[in-house]
Order: structure tokens, then sequence, then C-alpha cells
């Protein structure tokens, strides 16, 4: 099984579920079985009870389950139906953990954040991407990297990284490249979140950079010195119009060929259907 994780910083809104679902698209164009994961750090057990004003709409899966509308992207640009089983919140791991001590089930240990929860999170995503019979795994950790309630999920992606093989596992890091007011390219928010991302153990594998205008060369060499990426793996997410135009968008920047690379991934038949 591969991995591919995504994780956002700068702030919150910045096209992490966008970004996934496309990911998605272009390794179903390739010929391999996808699976999304949304991990959403809060800790209501789903959607459903959070206020729409503040939240948003939910977005209803076939089973019933109430989710973010990040679910609603993964199915439109993957092409699949998702379940319950594919929102992961704290307030489905804790719960779990929580019944499960009720239970005995840890035989009289101190039930923990490390092991105890990270191992219910990591379970959880590999049961997940073994029932659904994936090649890849696609997990997004909504929230930006910092918040404390996403924590417990990106020290369980860090545990997952060491566990699994370096040609198995991806991390794709999504951040905002704001203009200053005479219109350059600013780096540093992308420094200081990645800076941030490796005081947890983690270090992407490749940056998305969202911006108002395509990222200029000039930047994304500054984004990989910086960052420690290679240039190729600087990826320019400006605005679109329409987002079903962003998985082409990461066609044009190699994104696919990249991925291929690092996950040792061999080319299958494309379809083309789509361009
Ligand atoms: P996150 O998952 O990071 O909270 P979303 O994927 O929900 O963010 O995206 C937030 C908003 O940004 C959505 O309304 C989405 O349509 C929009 N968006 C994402 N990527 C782009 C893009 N490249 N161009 C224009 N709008 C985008």
């Amino acid at each position: 099984m591969k991995y591919i994780v995504v994780t956002g910083g700068v702030m919150s809104g910045l096209g992490k579920g966008i970004t996934s679902a496309s990911i998605g698209r272009l390794l179903v164009d390739m010929g391999y079985r996808v699976v999304p994961i949304k991990i959403d750090p809060y800790i209501n057990i789903d959607a459903g009870t959070m206020n729409p004003f503040q939240h948003g709409e939910v977005y209803v899966l076939k089973d019933g389950t109430e989710v973010d509308l990040d679910l609603g992207h993964y199915e439109r640009f993957i092409g699949l139906e998702l379940t319950g089983d594919h929102n992961i919140t704290t307030g489905k791991i804790f719960k779990n953990v929580i019944e499960k001590e009720r239970k005995g089930e840890y035989l009289g240990q101190t039930v923990q954040i490390i092991p105890h929860v990270t191992d219910e999170i990591k379970n959880w995503i590999r049961r997940v991407a073994k029932e659904n019979n994936a090649e890849i795994c696609l997990i997004e950790v909504g929230g930006t990297v910092g918040d404390i309630e996403g924590m417990p999920f990106l020290e369980a992606i860090r545990q997952m990284h060491n566990e699994e093989k370096e040609e198995d596992f991806l991390l794709i890091h999504v951040t905002l490249v704001p203009h200053d007011i005479g219109g350059e390219q600013k780096t540093k928010p992308t420094q200081h979140s990645v800076k941030e991302l490796r005081s947890l153990g983690l270090h992407p594998d490749a940056i998305i950079g969202r911006c108002k205008e395509r990222l200029k060369e000039s930047t994304k060499k500054k984004i990989s010195l910086f960052c420690d990426v290679p240039v190729e793996a600087v990826i320019s997410a400006e605005d679109v119009e329409d987002i079903y135009e962003v998985p082409l968008l990461f066609k044009r920047e190699k994104l696919d060929e990249y991925i291929m690379k690092k996950l040792k991934l061999e080319k299958r038949e494309e379809k083309k259907d789509w361009e």
C-alpha cells in the first residue's frame, strides 16, 4: 500500500480538499485504485451537529453520514462512492478508544495519546485502505499544521512514515504564497509553515503553493532552497476560474510524474477521456 498525505499550512481554506481530489483524479487516470480519507481534527463525531453558518453546508454520504464538503469533491473527482469510514474525526477516534478502555481491552494499561490514540488512527487508516482494495491511500489532514487538535493525527502520520518503506509514503504540503504591495511573491509564510511541520518530525516531499498568479521560477527556486525540496516538487496552484481545471494544472506542473518517480509507480495505460 502506498500513502499520500496532504497537509496544509499558513491558513485554512487554501484548497487542500481540491488538491487531494485532483491528485486522486490524476492517479485514477494513471490506472491506479485510490481510496481517499479525510481527517477532520474536531471533537464532533461528524459535521451533522455543526452550525452551517460556521462550517458551511454538510455533504451527505450514501450511508447517511454528514461530512465536510471535501468528501463531495473526492466523490466527483475520483468517481467513487464513500461512507462514514472515509472520514476520521477526533470524536470517532476517542469514542473507539474510550469504548475499548471500558471493555478492559487495554489490560490495565494507562491509556494515552501515544500509543493508544495514535494506534487507533493508524489502524483506522490501514483498515479502510485494505477494505477498499486500494493501491494508493490518499489522506487529507484537515486544519492547519500547528493546530493543537491536529497533533495526534500528525504524530500518527509521522509514525506511519517510519513504519512504511520510503517509496510507499509521500507528504504533500499545501501553503499560501501571497503577493506584497509591489506584486512580488512572498515565500516567508511557506518557510514558516514548513518549519512548523519539521518541528513535528515531518518533511514535505512536495510543496503546493496557492497563489493568485502562477508561481514564478525564481519563487519556486527560493521555496526549494529554503524548504529543502527539489524545484520540480514546488508546484504552482494559481487561482483558476473552475476548480475542475486543477487536475490539468497539476499535470502541467508535472506533479503526476513527480509522484510516479517518488512512489516508484510504473506507467499504466492512461485514460484520456477527461482531457
Ligand atoms: P481546504 O480543504 O484547504 O479547507 P478547500 O479544498 O475546501 O480548502 O478549498 C477552499 C476553497 O478554495 C473552495 O471554495 C475551492 O473551490 C477553492 N479553490 C481551491 N483551489 C483553487 C484554485 N486553484 N483556484 C480557485 N479556487 C480554488
